[in-house]
């Protein structure tokens, strides 16, 4: 098996075992593409989430916060296109019965081209050494040539076929002689329109049900607010409306554990700007964001940007930050300028005039707006695989240690006396009753302080504070850090801002 697949593997079972994602509704076998928070995801995924909020919200006077219902008037998806357009191309095996994104399955095939002129370009490189020049070998390798211009002419046949009939990405298929990756079966279904939302009723009585929609994005509750937040907070464009909810796509191909669910969580802000303004904002958030992103010390070789060449009907840039998951580079927050495409379409079909009046300018406008929507749950594998850690120490054993920075880590500290005697626990508890208002405190007196010191790595808590005999003479701990394994001796009154200088919000966002 690749040393990929047996990375994520771990990191689905670590997240099972010690309590952080569990399939939902186990029992029953669970649901596909479906997970629950347990109680140490639960932690992380808030401190993520308000990582975002602070960030966006409370730390810029002209973004304010709103939490729309996730059940909206059916026209909302009308007028932003998802009823007519929110549509994944699908393909069913006859022989295998299962189903799967046409597009996929070509763009698949496509990259498998394109790996083997990789594996030219790397080969070249090193017989080569430092005398290669990639751009001309790319260039003049018959073969490599050859692999890259039929890649690119697969992506541009697929991006052509892509209309409402999809007979040419059946034909494509066909042609290219892909098959089931599972079966090897080539026996194919027509490719057909699947239309992603999740239908709902709302109503007593079957008559006089209407149809509803779960959202499949936040985005739209907050275009529909955009005036009555203007108006009843006197916002001046250029000003943001944030948002963090849960999203439900009816996901075709859904594999992935966290990365892609049918019901997710997204935070996204519309930041609402002056036209002709929107670029210069554009440029501003991509820098932000990704400075968010790195504010948080994954690594910034992991991270990258895919600037959108096929634009939206809607917008007039767009680009992705992709983070190097356990399965390679894949997107994770996306970043687009929308134009005035949502307001317009809302005042078409709401017949409500959705106009800022600019006193600076004397004019009334419908406002541009930048965009950025970042997965909450993606976040969270983002964080979690890169963090899980498998060291080997000078001893020559192994340790599991959850390194998730700190001011994310579900717990801040676990207070370990050394014995379960002598007065330790006492102490022990009335540490964790002074801590508990600031930080979540864990109290753990089973097995030796070894044992628990590597559970507590594993569930990435960043300190242990160990109270131990000296403990009852000088009032002092041991606290040792996750990370290096470091012990110091400190007063137990100095515990509180050892731990706050480590975990505080301030501190993390303080380095964007
Ligand atoms: P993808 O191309 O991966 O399907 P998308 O381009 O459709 O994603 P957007 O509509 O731009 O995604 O949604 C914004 C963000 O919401 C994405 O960057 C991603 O982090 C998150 N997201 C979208 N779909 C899912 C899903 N099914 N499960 C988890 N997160 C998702």
């Amino acid at each position: 098996m690749a040393k990929q697949e047996d990375i994520f593997k771990n990191v689905v079972s670590h997240a099972k075992e010690y309590g952080f994602i569990f399939p939902s509704s186990e029992v029953y076998d669970g649901l596909s593409a479906v997970y629950d928070y347990a109680q140490n995801g639960v932690e992380l995924k808030k401190n993520i989430r308000e990582y975002w909020w602070k960030s966006m919200v409370q730390m810029n006077e002209n973004i304010v916060g709103l939490d729309a219902a996730i059940l909206m008037h059916p026209t909302t998806w009308k007028a932003s296109g998802h009823v007519d357009a929110f549509n994944d191309p699908l393909i069913d095996n006859k022989d295998s019965k299962k189903r799967y994104r046409a597009d996929v399955l070509v763009e698949e095939f496509a990259e498998k081209i394109n790996q083997k002129a990789q594996k030219e370009i790397e080969k070249a490189k090193a017989r080569f050494g430092d005398a290669f020049n990639e751009e001309e070998f790319i260039t003049t390798n018959a073969r490599v040539v050859e692999y890259l211009s039929k890649r690119k002419e697969i992506l541009e046949r697929l991006a052509k076929g892509m209309t409402d009939d999809l007979q040419d990405v059946k034909a494509l298929i066909e042609e290219l002689g892909i098959a089931d990756p599972e079966t090897g079966s080539k026996n194919w279904t027509d490719v057909k329109q699947f239309n992603l939302m999740f239908g709902t009723k709302l109503g007593a009585s079957a008559e006089s049900a209407m149809d509803l929609y779960l959202r499949p994005e936040t985005a739209q509750g907050i275009f529909v607010n955009f005036l009555n937040v203007q108006k009843s907070g006197r916002m001046k464009v250029p000003f943001g409306i944030a948002q963090t909810g849960k999203a439900f796509r009816n996901e075709i191909v859904a594999r992935q554990f966290i990365f892609r669910m049918r019901e997710f969580e997204q935070m996204e802000m519309q930041f609402f700007v002056r036209p002709g303004e929107e670029m210069k904002w554009y440029h501003h958030w991509k820098d932000t964001r990704l400075k968010w992103h790195l504010s948080l010390g994954l690594g910034k070789e992991n991270y990258r940007f895919h600037d959108h060449e096929k634009l939206a009907h809607y917008a007039n840039a767009a680009a992705d930050i992709e983070f190097n998951f356990p399965f390679g580079f894949k997107e994770l927050e996306g970043i687009h300028s929308r134009t005035d495409f949502d307001l317009k379409a809302h005042e078409e079909y709401s017949g409500r005039k959705l106009q800022y009046f600019d006193p600076e300018l004397n004019e009334n406008y419908v406002p541009y707006v930048v965009e950025t929507s970042v997965g909450l749950d993606r976040m969270f594998l983002a964080v979690f695989a890169t963090s899980l850690k498998e060291e080997t120490l000078e001893d020559g054993s192994t340790r599991t240690v959850l390194e998730l920075p700190a001011v994310l880590a579900p717990t801040k500290a676990a207070v370990l006396p050394l014995v379960k005697k002598d007065g330790l626990p006492e102490i022990s508890r009335k540490i964790i009753e002074d801590l508990k208002w600031d930080f979540n405190v864990a109290y753990d007196e089973k097995d030796a302080v070894g044992r628990r010191y590597r559970r507590q790595d594993a569930l990435g808590t960043p300190f242990c504070i160990t109270v131990d005999h000296q403990t009852l003479e000088d009032e002092t701990v041991t606290i040792r850090h996750r990370d290096t394994m470091k012990q110091d001796r400190v007063k137990i009154t100095e515990l509180r801002g050892i731990i706050e200088n480590e975990v505080s919000m301030k501190n993390w966002l303080m380095k964007m």
